[in-house]
């Protein structure tokens, strides 16, 4: 080997471990970590992860890219654990922000608006539960490359529903998800994880948008069927219940999260705290259907059902949290939902728990029902550097993590700044 060349070499070899080894540095005036407050602290990111976090105002090393979040306080990136992101309206006049149709490759175009929204309220991870011709695991995907910018996607790909259509006259309705025996439901989960699902998602009911019907769809059976063989191939199970027979069936059945459910007896709390269950209330997307009525032109008479339900969901909330139900933060967020995916946490708040404890199921409980607890829900060494900074005091006030939030961070790259 010549000399030059071998200088050559030498040169490159130093600009690679350079480049491996580009640390950057965030100042915060305070982080609450998942767990704890840090004073001052210095964050020392590498690699797209926390590598130290160090109190006391610590100088950052030379060459460090230093982002200066210190008037701020810092947090872990918020996951929220039910989207639907892939439910996107262009708002053209003379159409409804359901029923809209268009080419899957479009969707995924367009959904980017979900995602970046999302991202812009502080959430860096969400668990998407129910999309169509698997343009949410496209999202992913795209995320993942870096060709997309958005949150983490954790997806179901289809949701599994019973055969739908139950008004006289009308044809039944069935998708990628449908399936109407215990068979039928091993195989449609088997076709979502074949398909590249992260996690499956079930409609043990009906209710969504202005229905707030209760009726359970799938038997106990089925629920059991879907989630012997989800856990067998490795993947959590979510199930979708608006009503208390539902919700019950799919405790007994072993679901890793309930969704919705209102009026859950208390026998089911007792089973969700020794199972571990977590509870996904999402009771602020009620919230926003009301707000949101009339661009959805609901029937006369949705809005006071859809208060009544929150009424509902609210005090079954509460019950759940003082029976020591687990929980976790899930938005149900669609269409023009999307930016207000951390309401939910004032919900919270109100019917009991601390901010931290809000918190919480927005981060480290949220990761647990991932399986994601190594590389999400924290702020310590070895997590992603997924941060956000807000302005104010979250742990006093949650409504500063709702409405002041100055920075977003994924992966050690600044991705929303004010
Ligand atoms: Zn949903």
């Amino acid at each position: 080997m010549n000399n030059r060349l071998r200088l050559c070499l030498l040169l490159l070899g130093c600009a690679l471990c350079a480049s491996a080894q580009k640390v950057t540095a965030v100042r915060f005036a305070k982080l609450w970590d998942g767990q704890k407050v840090i004073d001052h602290p210095l964050v020392l990111i590498e690699a797209g992860r926390i590598r130290s976090v160090q109190g006391g105002n610590a100088a950052p090393p030379a060459g460090a890219d230093v982002i200066d979040w210190s008037r701020y306080y810092g947090l872990p990136g918020l996951i929220d654990v039910h989207t639907h992101m892939t439910y996107y309206w262009d708002r053209q006049s003379g159409t409804l922000p359901r029923g809209q149709q268009r080419m899957a490759a479009v969707t995924v175009f367009l959904a980017q608006e979900n995602a970046r929204k999302t991202l812009e309220s502080g959430v860096t991870a969400i668990r998407d539960l129910g999309s169509s011709e698997y343009t949410d695991i496209a999202m992913r995907d795209l995320i993942n490359m870096g060709a997309m910018l958005g949150p983490r996607m954790f997806v179901c790909g289809y949701g599994l529903s019973t055969t739908r259509g139950f008004r006289p006259g009308t044809t039944p309705v069935s998708g990628g998800g449908t399936a109407d025996s215990p068979d039928e439901v091993r195989q449609a989960v088997r076709r979502q994880i074949a398909a590249g699902a992260d996690v499956i998602k079930m409609y043990g009911s009906v209710g969504g948008f202005d229905n707030v019907g209760t009726q359970q769809t799938f038997t106990y059976d089925e629920m059991k069927a879907a989630v012997d063989v989800a856990h067998t191939m490795g993947k959590k199970i979510a199930i979708h219940s608006y009503g208390p027979e539902g919700a019950r069936d799919a405790v007994r059945a072993g679901a890793d999260s309930l969704e919705h459910a209102i009026d859950i007896d208390d026998g089911t709390l007792a089973e969700m705290v020794r199972r571990k269950t977590y509870y996904v209330p999402t009771i602020d997307h009620n919230r926003y259907y009301v707000d949101a009525a009339s661009e959805y032109q609901f029937r006369p008479g949705a809005v006071e059902g859809l208060n009544q339900y929150i009424e509902k969901n609210f005090e079954t909330a509460k019950r759940a949290f003082h029976a020591g139900v687990r929980f976790a933060m899930g938005s149900d967020a669609v269409y023009t939902m999307f930016g207000q995916n951390t309401r939910e946490l004032a919900w919270f708040v109100k019917l009991g728990m601390t901010p931290e404890q809000a918190l919480q199921t927005a981060t480290v409980n949220a990761a647990d029902l991932l399986g994601k607890s190594s590389d999400l829900g924290l702020a310590t060494p070895g997590h992603y550097a997924d941060l956000v900074a807000v302005e104010g005091d979250p742990l006093t006030n949650i409504q500063v993590v709702i409405d002041s939030i100055h920075g977003v961070m994924k992966g050690g790259v600044v991705v929303v700044k004010r």
